[in-house]
């Protein structure tokens, strides 16, 4: 098989990459390289056989026709995306650009490229999207494959139309799609601007560690890996049409969360006082979700899946590998706006 992978140079495609790669897959990563990129992570897959690398941009719709003839896949994994829901606030336009127009002219590229080799069942387009395009739960319940989408940021609402876009594609083109909505996730290569890895790095730069508001909103969180081996299996076992949403029931508070990694990093690379002194309470995210979790029931059912890292392996190996890769880490923290406080405007 032939796989397409957009996005493959961020955080969750390049993991999806290098256990494709690894399982003797033939990759094409299409990666735009924006800020959120970094080829690093795809380094320990570059000069294999089975791997290719393009730098092309999915707002491009002539460019994706042209990687399409070029190079012919069986099938699409869709990542690239504008992921950040900070930024998303300060600056709307290129989600739209590239979560929702974007997606269209992979759409429609891929539709092209399947009429032309005579409508394939086989082919497949994968959408991977966020279990934010739910909204925000209260203190009880679930998101399953029937909630009803109710995106509250600009991320959010940028990732529901994409989803919708896919859907569309499906009934009215016929493109045999998979979709799946996941939760927060979490691992080595996550770019320092999200959660887990600011923690991280605050703490070992002695650097007040933000919380936002009370700290009391709940995420359900999965490793990458985790989430990596469900897509491909969805890609390999999902029927066509079929929506899969994909959580590791690892329900925690964001003050926990932090609490959690800085006992770890208390055990590991231990300071002068505990990391915990550092936690700070800033003004909270506007429109910030106050509880998102997955019921996974479909998945677990229809497919067999099960996440196999728990909080207390997945945190302590995460942490270990950001310790262990500062040089990585480093290099990106120059990049415009991380480390910065952003979407706290309204
Ligand atoms: P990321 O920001 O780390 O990576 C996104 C990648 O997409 C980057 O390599 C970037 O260069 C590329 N990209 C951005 N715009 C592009 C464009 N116009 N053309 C081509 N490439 C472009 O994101 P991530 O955290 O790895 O998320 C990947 C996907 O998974 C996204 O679609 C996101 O919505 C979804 N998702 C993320 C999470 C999470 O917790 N991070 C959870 C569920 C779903």
């Amino acid at each position: 098989m032939k796989l397409l992978i957009t996005g493959g140079a961020g955080f969750i495609g390049s993991a999806v990459v290098r256990q494709a790669v690894a399982r003797g897959i033939e990759v094409v990563n299409l990666d735009a390289l924006t800020y959120a990129a970094c080829l690093d992570n795809v380094a320990s897959v570059a000069g294999r056989p089975n791997y290719t690398f393009v730098q092309a941009d999915i707002r491009d719709g002539a460019a994706m026709a042209g990687v399409f003839a070029t190079h012919a896949p069986d099938a699409v994994m869709h990542l690239a995306a504008e992921s950040h829901v900070d930024r998303s606030i300060d600056g709307p336009a290129a989600f739209i650009d590239t979560n929702i127009t974007g997606t269209y002219h992979l759409l429609e590229a891929a539709r092209a490229h399947w009429a032309a080799r005579g409508k394939p069942r086989d082919f497949r387009f994968h959408h991977i999207s966020t279990d934010e395009v739910f909204g925000s739960l209260g203190e009880t319940g679930f998101f399953t494959e029937q909630s009803p989408y109710q995106p509250n940021s600009p991320y959010s609402a940028s990732k529901a139309a994409s989803d919708h876009l896919v859907r569309a594609w499906h009934e009215t083109y016929g493109l045999p799609v998979v979709l799946t909505n996941c939760s927060n996730n979490y691992g080595p290569y996550q770019f320092p601007e999200k959660l887990i890895p600011v923690v991280i790095l605050k703490a070992l730069a002695g650097e007040p560690i933000p919380i936002y508001g009370a700290g009391d909103n709940i995420r359900d969180w999965l490793h990458v890996e985790d989430h990596a081996e469900a897509l491909l299996l969805v890609l390999e076992k999902g029927p066509v049409g079929r929506s899969y949403n994909i959580g590791g029931e690892n329900e925690m508070t964001n003050l926990e969360l932090v609490q959690r990694l800085c006992a770890i990093l208390d055990r590991l690379r231990p300071g002068p006082a505990p990391y915990a002194d550092l936690i700070t309470f800033v003004a909270d995210r506007p429109g910030h979700d106050r509880r998102y979790a997955i019921d996974p029931a479909r998945i677990r059912a229809e497919l067999g899946w099960r996440p196999s890292h728990t909080p207390e392996t997945g945190l302590e190996q995460t942490v270990a590998w950001y310790l262990d890769n500062e040089t990585w880490w480093r290099a990106l923290q120059a990049r415009k706006g991380v480390g910065e406080r952003l979407g706290a405007a309204r």
